[in-house]
């Protein structure tokens, strides 16, 4: 377990104390409004715990890829609203982040007041690290926060360069990201079950490396499943499939095979000659039987179930990536039946369950089942980062 500070090792009353507090305020945004407010929800509470325990809360947070300079269309000020909704208190929005113009707004500010400070990439010393700008920063606060996880994997001048400069505390969902990331992978009860899905596996390739020198069973499903087949002399038709990473999987199964890690791939798929919903096309059928002009979109029941048993003998889930295509039906039903079998496991207590990543947050929201795991994280870089074994360095920053 990394070892942090938490708002706990804070002295209760905060009066007086400047809190630079960063958050991930980065919004998908629909028409100029912000589609979904999850986000906002996550840091709630830090915000208002340091608000109501009498401190001076100044929010840092980036949006979008500004690269250094003003852009009036990123302004932070377009979520000044939606945090005055959800928090239910008043925001000043500050359009600096540090300066006269900083310190005066401070000033106005009374104990318990929240101001917003302007994107911190509108700065190019933001992306740089610089320590200048660091310092900038730090000379408007005297405690600072992070509770923005997703942003860890950065090493940037507010989630890592303002740690070196003020005593510095993980937020309340930082500090539940990471006791739930620790349950699972850092000192995890075991037997531990990974399962791994998604599109390719190019982009989890030190995923899988890292998981399977750390777990007992390595589930791989979802579009990657059928490199591995294909490493395994399977023929899978016209499935998606990286035939130049063959090679690459062979070593990852041998590797595995070496660390006593046991890698399920499934022997029923569920295939379609067109990928559309509910094709006429589709049927279920064994790896071994996928004709030449059919593509693999899930695996299938029989491997399902078996993966279900897996994880009735298992301690610890974590999961990241869809086991199929399961946006259009029917090839979601793989990844919607396993998600109900670990929901289920984790409500009698059998098992610790930990998943994320953008699209698994998606399909566990399909399934159902979003509250019903231990743990989902809605990191997305920072989450698989974290699978991947790398130290992030804003979770380094606050440790150090
Ligand atoms: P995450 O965002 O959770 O890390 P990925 O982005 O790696 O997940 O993968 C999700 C995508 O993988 C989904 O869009 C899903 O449709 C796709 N996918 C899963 N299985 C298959 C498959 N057999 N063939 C094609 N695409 C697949
Ligand atoms: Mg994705």
């Amino acid at each position: 377990m990394p070892n942090f500070k938490t708002l706990d090792d804070l002295p209760q009353d905060l009066s007086g104390q400047r809190a630079l507090v960063r958050v991930d305020l980065n919004l998908p945004m629909k028409d100029g409004r912000a589609s979904d407010l999850t986000r906002v929800n996550v840091v709630a509470p830090t915000i208002l715990e340091l608000a109501n325990r009498g401190a001076k809360v100044l929010l840092l947070a980036h949006y979008g890829r500004p690269k250094g300079d003003r852009h009036s269309t990123m302004s932070l000020s377009m979520v000044q609203g939606d945090l005055e909704r959800v928090l239910d208190r008043e925001i000043m929005f500050i359009p600096e982040v540090a300066g006269p113009v900083v310190t005066q707004s401070v000033d106005i500010l009374g104990n318990g007041d929240i101001g917003l400070l302007e994107n911190t990439r509108f700065w190019p010393g933001e992306e740089a690290n610089d320590a200048d700008f660091a310092k900038s920063i730090a000379a408007h606060g005297d405690i600072y926060v992070n509770d923005a996880f997703s942003a860890a994997h950065r090493a940037h001048a507010t989630t890592e360069g303002l740690a070196k400069l003020l005593p510095a505390y993980a937020g309340r969902a930082m500090e539940a990201e990471l006791k739930a990331l620790d349950a699972a992978l850092g000192t995890p009860k075991p037997p531990v079950a990974a399962v791994v899905g998604g599109a390719k596996v190019s982009t989890k390739l030190a995923v899988l490396e890292n998981l399977s020198r750390k777990v007992q069973h390595l589930v791989i499903g979802g579009g990657m499943a059928n490199t591995f087949l294909a490493a395994n002399g399977v023929n899978v038709g016209k499935s998606l499939c990286e035939h130049d990473l063959t090679d690459t999987a062979r070593t990852i199964m041998d590797a595995a095979d070496e660390a006593g890690c046991t890698i399920h791939l499934p022997y029923d798929v569920v295939v379609a000659t067109e990928f559309a919903p509910n094709p006429p096309s589709v049927r279920t059928c064994n790896v071994h039987e996928v004709a030449a002009d059919e593509m693999i979109l899930d695996i299938g029941p029989q491997a399902t179930e078996a993966l279900g048993d897996v994880l009735k003998t298992c301690a610890t889930l974590v999961w990241n990536g869809p086991l199929g295509a399961f946006e259009t039906p029917p090839f979601d039903e793989a990844t919607v039946a396993l998600a109900r079998t670990a929901a289920a496991l984790t409500q009698d207590g059998s098992l610790i369950s930990v998943a994320g990543g953008g699209d698994t947050v998606a399909a566990l929201t399909h399934a159902g089942v979003a509250d019903d795991l231990t743990y989902i994280s809605t990191a997305g870089g920072a989450f698989l980062e974290w699978m991947e074994g790398k130290e992030l360095p804003g979770v380094a920053a606050l440790s150090a």
